[in-house]
């Protein structure tokens, strides 16, 4: 009989010291947040996922080259001396068309290094940090405004404009002889 109070007694301990902590954390003020429907203030210089500003990008590569994980793919393609491809907000000359700008996020380590050294403060890290996704294509981000084909086209182009350069040059020097030698007895008959 005395083992069977003594059980009961030590029950009903337990909970009044389990109740106790309990309304004591009623009084106390909560350290935790309601997430995702509340969420904490981001420290000025927070690291999250990166963004460029395509428009203001000339091309320098300066940012692929800082990246120690080459998360940063950049392909450009020369603008042609007739196509004026206009000045950053920054007010850099932009001579190259970006015709890729890849960043593969799940690679990157948000180390910020692309960011310091970029002439024109075109990449530069967001306040957004929710990016999951279940394919992990996503997560690469194309910032270029060319498609692949238009990016081929204007290589192309290029490269036609280029060959005609060439065959230009050729065809100059040739005319030059033609001309200096005036005393050539082909040139006479
Ligand atoms: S933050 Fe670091 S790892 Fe990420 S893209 Fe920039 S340089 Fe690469
Ligand atoms: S460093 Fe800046 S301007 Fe140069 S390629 Fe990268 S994003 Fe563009």
């Amino acid at each position: 009989m005395k083992e069977y109070f003594k059980n009961i007694f030590v029950a009903l301990w337990t909970i009044l010291v389990g109740l106790r902590l309990t309304f004591k954390h009623l009084f106390v003020r909560a350290v935790t947040i309601q997430y995702p429907d509340v969420k904490l203030k981001l420290p000025e210089r927070a690291r999250n996922r990166l963004y460029v500003n395509i428009d203001d990008c000339i091309g320098c590569r300066q940012c692929e080259m800082a990246c120690p994980v080459d998360c940063i793919t950049i392909e450009t393609v020369k603008a042609l001396p007739n196509e004026d491809l206009g000045v950053t907000s920054t007010g850099n000359k932009k001579r190259l068309w970006v015709t890729k700008f890849d960043i593969d996020i799940s690679k990157c380590c948000y180390c910020g290094l692309c960011v310091y050294p970029c002439p024109t403060e075109c990449i530069y890290m967001t306040d957004v940090y929710e990016f999951s996704e279940y394919n992990r294509h996503n997560l690469i981000y194309h910032f270029s405004n060319f498609t692949p084909e238009e990016a081929e086209l204007k290589k192309k182009q290029v490269e036609q404009f280029e060959i005609e350069q060439k065959m230009k040059k050729a065809v100059k020097p040739a005319e030059q002889v033609t001309v200096s030698n005036p005393g050539n007895p082909e040139e006479k008959s």
